[in-house]
């Protein structure tokens, strides 16, 4: 999987850091930088959404949400796609997680299972 988020990490610490920041949250350093790195966790939560004001996902409804602790630390909300799967999500699942176009274009964060066996 050569999926990629969007985040930023501490030049002085290297604590990765999200939601966005002007300054480090572990070590207060003003130089922080923008990534872009493959990311990976696991499942902690999820729910199914069957209203929502985003256009975007008015025409998926029911859509799922989840929150996803990542390898790298970071804890994350995402919109869950299960693809054609049946699969009910499940708290500890491996997630690979990537950005797509998806409030009036702006990129938002979607996990999709890890092929098993990984
Ligand atoms: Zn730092």
């Amino acid at each position: 999987m050569t999926d990629t988020i969007s985040f930023q990490r501490c030049n002085d610490c290297k604590q990765p850091q999200y939601p966005l920041r002007e300054l480090c949250g572990q070590c207060l350093s003003p130089d922080i930088r923008a990534v872009t790195e493959e990311a990976s966790g696991a499942l902690l939560s999820w729910t199914r959404l069957h209203v929502t004001m985003e256009p975007y996902f008015q025409e998926r409804l029911p859509s799922l949400v989840g929150e996803v602790l990542l390898d790298n630390g970071l804890m994350i909300m995402v919109h869950l796609d299960m693809g054609l799967s049946e699969e009910t999500p499940q708290a500890g699942m491996r997630l690979s997680l990537t950005e797509r176009p998806a409030l009036d274009d702006r990129l938002a964060y979607f996990a999709v299972p890890e092929p098993k066996g990984n």
